[in-house]
């Protein structure tokens, strides 16, 4: 349920709808907006509609039912987009905003192999204009055979490479017991699309102070990943990137079908800022730009992008992942597309 105060209602009569809310044994998550507070209300969905009695409350404009099922995820509670800011890394820097009208392109291999390998990456995708280096440290891999990661060594690389360039640092983390060392380290925490459903794993990033980026899973619909985001949301952490990365089908050409659709579809049903993975979401090398081109017209809010100083070298990915130049091309598709909208990259 939202309560809806009235424009002017005191802070105190706001506190008391608070203190009511959590009596009755739900969660209060409220948005000041410029004209009024309005305040999900969310908990089992059983007896919520106890919560129609705050109607009677001083200051309570009205109490609507949110009909969607992911409550905070969804456009009923925050029509307007969220904004994801991330502070500058040194004093006098811009920080950086995801969402609501700039474009963000989050960049680097799949994996962190090595010092050499990822500091000429992250120079790479610097000088060709990403904002984000990408890597992974703890790899979720389909065979306990394959790669799984430098671990911790990684992370300290990542943070290496964040200090020589100026980059953010995105990366994976796959186990809730790891959530704090990696978010010692990452500016932005990935949830891959294989652990989209671990539902204890979205709850503990739910509680750390970092955005998520929450990647869909292989077989899960606009509607699962949205609940999913609601795992993370509920537990007061709101900054969550919604990212399509393509979806099984019964098309075997690529790796996974990239749901354009998805873009705008979860923009009208959600706040939340949209990127796209053309990598995973073709796993074809010749096929990343194409699809990084279409996400942009399709009014994505950023791309996350596989880039390798040599692919055919890569421990993982290699054959979805960009050549340098290659992305330099990539990013000049992009500031054209961006510019012809009237977006910021
Ligand atoms: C990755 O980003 O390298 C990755 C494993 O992605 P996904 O979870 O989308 O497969
Ligand atoms: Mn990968």
């Amino acid at each position: 349920m939202i309560v809806v105060m009235k424009p002017g209602a005191s802070p105190a009569q706001i506190e008391h709808v608070f203190d009511k809310v959590k009596e009755m044994g739900y969660q209060v998550h409220p948005i000041y907006g410029e004209q009024r507070t309005v305040v999900a209300c969310v908990g089992d969905e059983r007896g919520k509609s106890r919560l129609q009695a705050l109607e009677m409350i001083d200051g309570v404009e009205s109490v609507v039912p949110i009909l969607k099922p992911y409550k905070l995820a969804g456009t009923d509670w925050k029509r307007e987009p969220t904004t994801i800011t991330l502070k500058e890394l040194k004093p006098g820097d811009p920080p950086l905003v995801i969402g609501a009208g700039s474009f963000v392109v989050m960049a680097g291999p799949c994996s962190v192999e090595g010092e050499e390998q990822i500091l000429r990456s992250a120079e790479q995708v610097k000088q060709a204009g990403a904002r984000i280096l990408r890597g992974g440290a703890y790899k979720p891999r389909s065979s306990p055979y394959s790669f799984q990661g430098l671990e911790e060594e990684g992370l300290k690389l990542l943070a290496r490479a964040r200090e020589r360039t100026g980059l953010y640092v995105i990366t994976e983390v796959v186990t809730p017991s790891d959530i704090d060392l990696v978010a010692a380290y990452a500016d932005i925490l990935q949830i891959g699309a294989r652990n989209m459903q671990n539902f204890a794993l979205l709850k503990e990033v739910g509680k750390v102070h970092k955005p998520i980026l929450l990647k869909r899973g292989m077989a899960s619909t606009l509607k699962d990943l949205l609940l999913s985001a609601e795992y993370i949301m509920s537990q007061g952490n709101y900054d969550v990137i919604l990212c399509e990365r393509g979806i099984r089908t019964f098309e075997d050409y690529t790796r996974n079908t990239c749901d354009i659709s998805a873009v705008p579809a979860l923009h009208e049903l959600s706040h939340l800022p949209v990127i796209v993975d053309p990598s995973h979401g073709t796993g074809v090398r010749s096929l990343v730009i194409p699809i990084a081109k279409a996400a942009v017209a399709a009014g994505a809010d950023g791309l996350i992008v596989e880039v390798h100083p040599k692919p055919e070298e890569a421990f993982s990915d290699g054959a979805q992942s960009l050549e340098p130049g290659q992305f330099i091309e990539l990013m000049a598709w992009v500031r054209k597309l961006v510019q012809l909208e009237g977006r910021s990259l």
